[in-house]
């Protein structure tokens, strides 16, 4: 692995930990089979490595939002193992059904379109499609509303009957599975489970229904059905914190971030610091430079409140984050460039981590990771 010093930043990628929070995430969903969601270039952490990754710890399936983000698993070199099963959910008209269709990836179809489009592509591909029947069962995004439902199943069947598609799946997506209680998840879960029924009383035969994300995998036994899509919680981030800690579900934070201070230097009281003048100096201290910023993903919310662990000490961001460098106050203390400053980690070293981000910056932890961006170079260790 590459050692800090020679790097202004670098996110360090801890694939142990991914492979032990795979392990983990089974062992709550015992009965099911295990997708790995590894959309947005594995939430931020490299799709084919935490792929790869998911892969040995025992996923069998492997999610994406994107075809082309799919098809990236596929693709010589790839290292997925042909057997392992690749699905993306987010189409648009004129997408490369027929490419999907011969990488042999998993399709979802949520409406009549798409229905058209996947069949043409079965035509010319000359063997079917895998196709997952999305219903909305209440979140209102993707998905087949109950009204719609009927006329997509017969005409699924209808294309079945003709050689051009196998429906393996019925599947949904849940609103509120990380708000514990919220009333949504049993209508959803109910609403699911009559939208099944349905299909098969019609006919379909699926191999897989699912509808459980990370959330739902750690705290809903009864959303597991045949496989869990778990996302977030792979990387070791908490859905939210209202369901609790990564710790209190046997995971670990995945991803490390770290920079090298920039320059350190001796500022007296009442100075303004950055864009705007945000902050004050209360005193004469030391500050630090972070050569990180917007552009890297570093909230510019979390201006003035982000946390950053240099030298054993927890420092704040002095002022705005600015495009591609902040300062923190260090106090006074009398510390080198070069010196090392945590963004956030898993927290062994009393760092921040990712919820201590998404929380300085009023978002969720999944922002924090998603938006790191690609001047960051990932190390996978
Ligand atoms: N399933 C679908 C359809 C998704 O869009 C996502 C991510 O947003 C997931 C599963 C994984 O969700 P999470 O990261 O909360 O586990």
């Amino acid at each position: 692995a590459v050692r800090g010093a020679t790097l202004r930043a670098r996110a360090e990628i801890d694939l142990a930990a991914l492979r032990a929070n795979v392990r983990s995430l089974r062992a709550h969903a015992p009965g099911a089979a295990f997708m790995a969601v590894v959309k947005a270039d594995g939430y931020g952490h490299g799709a084919l490595p935490c792929a790869r990754a998911a892969v040995e710890a025992g996923a069998t399936w492997l999610g994406t939002a994107t075809p082309q983000e799919a098809l990236a698993l596929r693709a010589p070199g790839a290292g997925v193992p042909d057997d392992v099963r690749v699905m993306c959910w987010l189409w648009t008209p004129g997408g490369p059904w027929r490419e999907a269709i011969e990488a042999d990836l998993d399709v979802s179809v949520s409406g009549l379109w798409a229905l058209e489009e996947v069949t043409a592509a079965a035509r010319l591909a000359g063997r079917p499609a895998r196709v997952h029947l999305k219903a909305d069962t209440g979140l209102g995004r993707g998905g087949c509303v109950p009204g719609d439902w009927a006329e997509l199943i017969a005409g699924a069947l209808r294309a079945e009957a003709d050689g051009l598609l196998r429906v393996v799946g019925l599947w949904s997506h849940l609103a509120c599975a990380d708000e514990p209680g919220h009333p949504s998840v049993d209508a959803q879960l109910t609403r699911f489970r009559e939208m099944v029924a349905q299909a098969e009383q019609q006919g379909i035969d699926p191999e897989v229904r699912h509808i459980a994300n990370s959330a739902a995998t750690l705290t809903l036994p009864e959303s597991h059905f045949d496989l869990v899509r778990s996302g977030i919680a792979l990387y070791g981030v908490s859905p939210s914190p209202e369901i609790g800690t990564p710790a209190d579900f046997g995971l670990r934070q995945v991803m490390t971030l770290t920079a090298s201070l920039a320059l350190v230097k001796h500022v007296p009281g009442g100075e303004g610091i950055g864009y705007g003048h945000h902050y004050v100096t209360p005193g004469a201290t030391t500050l630090g430079l972070v050569p990180l910023g917007y552009a890297d993903g570093i909230p510019r919310h979390a201006s003035s409140a982000g946390p950053v662990l240099v030298e054993g000490k927890w420092r704040t961001v002095a002022g705005r984050i600015a495009m591609d460098q902040f300062t923190v106050d260090l106090g006074g203390d009398e510390l080198r460039a070069g010196a090392e400053a945590i963004l956030f980690g898993p927290g062994d070293r009393g760092e921040p981590t990712v919820e201590d981000w998404a929380q300085a910056a009023g978002t969720i932890g999944y922002e924090i990771v998603t938006r790191i961006g690609t001047r960051v170079p990932r190390v996978h260790v």
